[in-house]
């Protein structure tokens, strides 16, 4: 039986989704299907494996009894206002229930909506993938992520600069609703439909604000806490999203949306990889300021919820995105000097965390690397181990002796940072490689391999030995498309 039996979004005000069906695809196959996200959530394969499961994940098949939807929704990207987005290619089937709690299904890639404007609907199959991979690795660093539960290859061509095979993600998340969905009911609905959506958001992930005082400004606290938390780690592991445009920040605080992201090897602050953000407003160092920027717009859309008087609701406003840098500020500092081994939360190794992150940047070293070796030396290696990942070794040497001094001096400090300092993270030379195997050569190999590894990312094994190490020069990726 079908287990995608709920839609929550139904009881939204009418225009924030449209009734909308996928197009059929020629020749389906189911790919990959993620039988340890299933595990997790309780759910049996046998559905997803089944003929009616392939039909309604590649969208030849429609459950009349929960038909799809296409949610709408608007957006800031790169700073301009675009005051309509929405799903143009990609459909809400529902909600499944699962031992986490209900989970939303979405089809990306599956075919045009009301939202499409002038896109084809369509995904290429290496863009699923590369969603796959990713949102996997999210998965494995403990980072809070939408996550893939299948990948269906279409058997469309999708013309992009040239004819690629097409894809379908089904992907999960706890929600789909995007500081985007909240401009698009102020902007376009007004202020019952931004209390409704509210009010649905508060019921559904946040039931024990549901009993504060004013209710409106715990959300706005709180989907700031949360955003705050997941970009300090986000930034820890080297991750850079890419597009941080408004209608790709979830209200839940997952990650969403994994277009051209990457995560870095060499550390650099204003690293940025995306094609399309040439001027880097979405740098690594730049990604907090662009989180509260964001919070900030949906901050203004709750302003009429806040209070009846404006100025009080700015005050308010203005008093819950102020504890949002310090939210982030606190989430960064306390993980890096955990990522250190330093124990005391001084302000002394506040500075000498910032001072890590100077050296690293100025010798151009590989930041999971680096943590990887400290790790190594807190425990029984010896100081070489990271004096020679650097040209410049007094410079290094002078570091690793202040290092020595502030480094909490128990037996198993090397045990803690080991769980917070991951041996490999899902490098874009090794990203590209699977890609490439499995959309030129049809060889699915390497990309399983790739994503078993990642999984398992702070431990040492014997599959992922090949995997963790940086790129040679012939192998760096240094920018990534959307590759939609
Ligand atoms: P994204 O860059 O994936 O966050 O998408 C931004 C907006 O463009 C969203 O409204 C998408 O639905 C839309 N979009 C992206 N690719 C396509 C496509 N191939 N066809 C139609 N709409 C698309
Ligand atoms: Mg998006």
């Amino acid at each position: 039986m079908n287990p995608i039996s709920l839609n929550s979004y139904r009881s939204l005000p009418e225009s924030m989704f449209t009734p909308d069906i996928p197009v059929a695809t020629r020749d389906p196959q189911l790919l990959i299907l993620n039988d340890g996200l299933l595990k997790e959530y309780g759910v049996a394969d046998t559905w997803f494996r089944s003929g009616e499961g392939l039909g309604i994940l590649s969208g030849n098949a429609i459950n009349n009894e929960n038909p799809p939807i296409a949610m709408a929704y608007a957006g800031h990207q790169f700073g301009q206002r675009v005051p309509l987005l929405g799903d143009g290619r990609a459909h809400m089937l529902g909600q499944m229930p699962t031992a986490n709690g209900a989970v939303d299904i979405q089809l990306k890639g599956s075919g045009r909506t009301a939202f499409s404007r002038g896109g084809d609907g369509r995904a290429t199959l290496a863009s699923v993938l590369r969603e796959h991979i990713v949102s996997e690795a999210m998965a494995g660093l403990g980072i809070a992520a939408t996550r893939s539960l299948a990948v269906i290859e279409t058997g469309d061509t999708v013309h992009r600069d040239s004819p690629e095979r097409g894809g379908i993600l089904a992907r999960t998340a706890r929600s789909h609703i995007r500081v985007g969905s909240f401009q698009y009911a102020a902007d376009k609905l007004g202020d019952d439909a931004v209390q409704a959506l509210a009010d649905h958001v508060i019921e559904q992930h946040f039931p024990e604000i549901a009993t504060e005082k004013n209710g409106y400004a715990h959300l706005l606290l709180t989907v700031g806490e949360s955003q705050a938390r997941l970009i300090a780690q986000w930034m820890l592991a080297g991750f850079i999203h890419g597009v941080m445009n408004t209608d790709n920040m979830s209200i839940v605080g997952e990650t969403i949306d994994f277009g051209p992201c990457a995560f870095m090897d060499e550390f650099n602050a204003n690293k940025a990889f995306s094609s399309i953000d040439r001027r880097g407003r979405y740098a690594w160092a730049k990604q907090p300021g662009i989180g509260l920027w964001n919070l900030t717009r949906f901050a203004e859309t709750l302003l009429p919820l806040l209070s009846g008087d404006s100025d009080t609701a700015v005050r308010i406003a203005e008093t819950q995105l102020a504890t949002f840098m310090p939210a982030f500020q606190a989430a960064f500092y306390g993980s890096l000097r955990e990522k250190l081994g330093l124990t005391d939360q001084s302000e002394l190794n506040k500075e000498f965390a910032d001072m890590t992150l100077a050296l690293m940047e100025q010798h151009a070293i590989d930041m999971t690397v680096f943590f990887d070796t400290l790790t190594r030396v807190a425990g029984s290696e010896l100081d070489e181990a990271l004096l020679e990942l650097f040209g410049d070794r007094a410079a290094a040497q002078q570091w690793l002796t202040q290092w020595h001094d502030l480094k909490a001096d128990d037996a198993d400090t090397a045990q803690r940072m080991r769980l917070v300092n991951p041996v490999i993270i899902a490098r874009n030379h090794r990203v590209e490689e699977a890609l490439r195997a499995a959309t030129v050569s049809n060889d699915l190999k390497p990309l399983m391999r790739l994503t078993i590894a990642l999984r398992d990312p702070f431990h040492y094994t014997a599959g992922n030995a090949d995997l963790r190490t940086p790129p040679l020069p012939e192998e760096r990726v240094r920018a990534t498309f959307c590759g939609t």
